[in-house]
């Protein structure tokens, strides 16, 4: 077997080089912080951790921002956007990921991940808006719970997700039938009471997948509760279907027992997704391809970078980190893990933290007790979710003074009732 071939296919080896040093090229540009709006009518993802990745033909490209917009400063966007909340009122309330850059999270009512912030929108039945400052599954998802007389709006339709966009929902139906010609009838049970597959989709995919999901018995999950979910799966089926993040389906089913032998890889672009029907047989967890361009760039080598340079660091990395680099952490959490493991430490400590650098920055500065860094010397945001600029923050809400909504998110809907009850089902599992 060749070097090459050994090599994680999902792992970008051009950035690779470049953080351990074995080049001197630069992958990440600031260009995102000052202009996204520069690169929103090209067919990629533009500069940041995701450039490399192909955006799908059919994702919504964003419509010119209004020149005014682009040319106010950062104190001025400033005001505007606080103007614009002060006489919305209750009848907005604005959305912040995590990953969010700090010019916009100052202005979100709430900072949590995809589902906190979906669920934080039901609590208010009454505001006409939910300005999602996330990417566009996460919008699709606080569409799918919010009431019918409210408005998602994403205020910049080119922030995408190119992992949601990895499990694209035609690839996935092909893949489906594919499965069929192997096991047979899907939806029909053996003599102990499981069909051949469960289907389980990660929060971060489309509402198409998420309804695939709903409609063949699946079920949706988060990285906080994956496990559970993998659980609740594989008491009804003899395997499951995990999709898009293979790094969180392998690391999540490793960990529950499942041998590496039996997760084979499913790659949309070869016949049986590159296995054979033997392998499928044996399968009890097939990993789709896709993964998080942020989280892939993290390697053993930077965590033992940071253990030799820092005596007791306590290294967290996110699960959607490859398998290498999650068991050479001494935790793996979803960022709601990362941030209460970190405000529960008593002790100053010394912490290395391997997800999106916003995240890791806004730690650092509410928890000073702590010396806390980003594992990964060369920082690159998710440039996705960069994708939100304060300027169309600032477009969206004095659209919204006006009387007009604009990129307003709406699932369709057929598509909505199953991913609904994909994500109640979900709601319902419970850890054994
Ligand atoms: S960090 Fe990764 S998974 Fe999250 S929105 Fe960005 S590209 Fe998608």
């Amino acid at each position: 077997m060749s070097e090459t071939s050994l090599l994680d296919p999902s792992v970008d080896h051009a950035i690779q080089a470049i953080v351990l040093g074995g080049s001197t090229e630069s992958t990440c540009t600031t260009d995102l912080a000052a202009g996204p709006w520069d690169f929103d009518i090209r067919p990629g993802y533009g500069p940041g951790s995701s450039m490399g990745d192909v955006i799908p033909t059919g994702s919504p490209r964003q419509g010119e921002l209004p020149q005014d917009y682009r040319d106010a400063d950062e104190d001025e966007l400033h005001d505007r956007i606080r103007a614009a909340k002060l006489a919305l009122g209750e009848r907005v309330v604005v959305l912040g990921h995590f990953y969010q850059r700090e010019e916009v999270v100052r202005h979100a009512d709430y900072v949590g991940d995809s589902f906190q912030l979906a669920n934080a929108a039901l609590e208010h039945p009454d505001a006409e808006a939910i300005v999602f400052c996330g990417v566009h599954f996460m919008a699709e998802t606080a569409d799918l719970l919010s009431g019918p007389g409210q408005s998602v709006i994403l205020p910049n339709l080119a922030a995408g997700c190119s992992m949601a966009d990895m499990a694209d929902i035609d690839q996935v139906e092909d893949c489906w039938e594919q499965l069929a010609d192997v096991y047979g009838p899907l939806d029909v049970a053996d003599d102990e009471g499981f069909v051949p597959v469960i289907p389980v989709t990660y929060m971060n995919s489309s509402a198409a997948i998420k309804g695939f999901v709903g409609r063949h018995g699946g079920i949706v999950c988060t990285s906080s509760n994956a496990a559970t979910v993998l659980e609740w799966a594989f008491a009804r089926g003899r395997r499951v279907l995990f999709f898009p993040d293979q790094h969180l389906g392998r690391n999540t089913a490793k960990a529950m027992g499942v041998e590496l032998e039996r997760m084979p890889m499913w790659n949309p672009r070869r016949p049986l997704g590159g296995s054979t029907a033997g392998e499928l047989q044996d399968a009890r967890v097939i990993l789709w391809h896709g993964f998080c361009s942020v989280h892939r760039r993290f390697s053993v080598d930077q965590i033992e970078k940071a253990r030799a340079e820092h005596t007791g660091v306590r290294v967290i990395v996110h699960p959607e980190c490859p398998m290498e680099v999650v068991d050479a952490a001494d935790e793996a959490g979803s960022t709601d893990y990362i941030r209460k493991a970190i405000a529960a430490a008593t002790e100053p400590t010394v912490f290395a933290i391997g997800t999106e650098i916003n995240l890791v920055r806004r730690l650092a500065a509410q928890f000073p007790q702590h010396e806390i860094f980003c594992l990964d010397p060369v920082v690159c945001p998710c440039s996705t979710m960069y994708r939100i600029h304060p300027g169309y923050l600032a477009w969206v809400l004095e659209e919204l003074v006006g009387g007009r909504v604009v990129n307003r998110i709406r699932v369709s809907d057929d598509v909505a009732a199953p991913a609904r009850v994909a994500l109640e089902r979900m709601l319902a599992a419970k850890p054994r």
